[in-house]
């Protein structure tokens, strides 16, 4: 078996500068065995992984953060950052200079006829701007910053789980037909919403949880350098039906913009539904100065699922714990991951950090109990508010109620975005009441299709 550094591939993050291929040392703090195994194996360098990885090497952890494809690799997203997204970014020192970065200021909403334009609301801890970057570059780069920290990072390396006696023992890595094996103390799994290195754990979803489709193509527009992303809310199929989701147009600067389309599976229309399709219906009735038909489209439409307010788990085993897509932590009211990814990585390590720190890996557990008072609540009113939209009446409802009222509006997508203020926590509680006697009220029950 070739020692585990014949498999390092980390002279593509960094082309400017020769990479530093030996592991650093952090001062030894929590000195594990230093048989070339680290103290961390992190599966996935996606934002999940590559936060997590941040933050255990900048503890002064030893990680290897192994991502099965090459950087700069594509990830199928609307590359829509929002200012939980940003903040996390910040903390890890981000340059948000580089060109491939486009600045947004909010959020231009369409539904029952009527135009609303939103600037991202103050916050006493989020910035209020937001971004659009394509993954490859962004990934690519959170990467670079996890590798910055100390982290080791193995690209083009598959790795799987060794179970023995039903305990995760080691993680075996693949490369162009090599194997070899680390024995880490801690694995974080942050392999994304399939997680096939979760499978073996027992890592499974929560299948009467709700969940989404979405489906994207870049495309061509003149207004590409327009400083607001787009949404439609009442996202129609051919025939002129509502249908629960909605349409985006996120512009990336220059010449491009990110179009697609989210559909929820809280509708009894569901299965019938072809995102293909509606795609192209929301492209032909795409506002006009966006200047985007049929003819500008630069690439493929390409989809994936979004598995939402932690459908997966179980969250944390003896010695490893989920994150990211794996744990299902993309936002119910949005299908907004990528800052989800980064919180749930930051959270991760914090309690693997603790638990390395103390000799004690029982103290894993605190990081579910972390989770649910961070986002418990928040992610419980979301699983309701999406079967409530499932509900064409309640629907169209909410969309001629809200779009009525730009405060209202205004306040939903503080809700939506979760940028509620952090000293009123008895509101989102206030806000999961008033939705489940909506529920109640629903004319034609849960989900009922029209
Ligand atoms: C069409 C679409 C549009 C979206 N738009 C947005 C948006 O605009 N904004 C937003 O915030 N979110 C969006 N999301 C959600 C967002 O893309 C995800 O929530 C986010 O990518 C989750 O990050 P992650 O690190 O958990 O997983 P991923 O980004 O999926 O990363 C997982 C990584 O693990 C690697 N991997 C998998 N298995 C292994 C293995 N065995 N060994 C080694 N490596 C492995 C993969 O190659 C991958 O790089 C969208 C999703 C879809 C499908």
């Amino acid at each position: 078996m070739p020692e585990p550094d014949a498999l390092l591939v980390t002279g593509n993050l960094e082309p400017a500068t020769p990479p530093d291929h030996s592991p650093k040392q952090h001062g030894g703090i929590y000195p594990h065995d230093v048989s070339k195994s680290p103290d961390v194996v992190v599966v996935g360098g996606g934002p999940s992984g590559a936060a997590a990885a941040y933050w255990l090497a900048e503890a002064g952890h030893s990680v290897a953060l192994v991502e099965k494809k090459e950087y700069p690799r594509e990830k199928t997203c609307g590359d829509g950052l929002t200012p939980r997204a940003i903040f996390e970014l910040q903390e890890m020192g981000f340059d948000f200079d580089v060109p491939e970065l486009h600045r947004i200021n909010g959020l231009r909403s369409y539904g029952a006829g009527t135009k609303l334009e939103m600037e991202w609301p103050d916050h006493p801890i989020y910035p209020n701007w937001g971004a659009i970057i394509r993954r490859a570059d962004l990934d690519q780069q959170v990467a670079m910053l996890a590798e910055k920290q100390g982290a080791v990072i193995y690209q083009q390396t598959t790795a799987m789980p060794v179970i023995e006696d039903g305990r995760l023992t080691e993680v075996e890595l693949t490369s162009n037909g090599d194997t070899t094996r680390l024995s880490p103390r801690v694995v974080v799994v942050a392999d994304g919403a399939v997680s096939r290195f979760g499978r073996p754990l027992g890592v499974g979803r929560d299948r009467t949880a709700p969940y989404g489709l979405a489906l994207r193509a870049y495309y061509a527009s003149p207004n590409a350098d327009d400083d607001m992303m787009e949404s439609l809310l009442d996202l129609k199929d051919k025939d002129g039906k509502n249908v629960p989701g909605y349409g985006w147009t996120f512009p990336l600067g220059g010449e491009t913009v990110n179009i697609g389309v989210g559909l929820l599976s809280t509708s009894k229309r569901w299965k019938g539904l072809n995102t293909g399709k509606l795609l192209d219906t929301y492209l032909d009735n795409l506002p006009d100065h966006w200047e985007v038909d049929e003819s500008s489209r630069l690439t493929e439409p390409v989809g994936g699922k979004l598995s939402m307010a932690f459908s997966g788990g179980p969250i944390v085993g003896s010695n490893w714990v989920l994150v990211g897509d794996a744990l299902g932590s993309t936002n119910p009211f949005t299908g907004e991951g990528i800052a989800y990814g980064y919180q749930t990585g930051r959270m991760a390590a914090a309690s693997v950090h603790a638990a390395l720190a103390a000799d004690d890996l029982t103290r894993l557990q605190r990081y579910p109990e972390a989770l649910e008072a961070e986002f418990g609540d928040y992610y419980r009113v979301g699983k309701v508010f999406v079967r409530v939209i499932g509900n064409p009446h309640m629907m169209r409802a909410f969309m001629t109620v809200g779009f009525k009222s730009k405060p209202l509006m205004e306040w939903t997508f503080r809700v939506m975005s979760n940028l509620m203020p952090p000293d009123d926590r008895t509101l989102t509680r206030q806000i999961y009441r008033a939705i489940e006697s909506a529920v109640r009220l629903a004319p034609a029950g849960l989900g009922s299709s029209n």
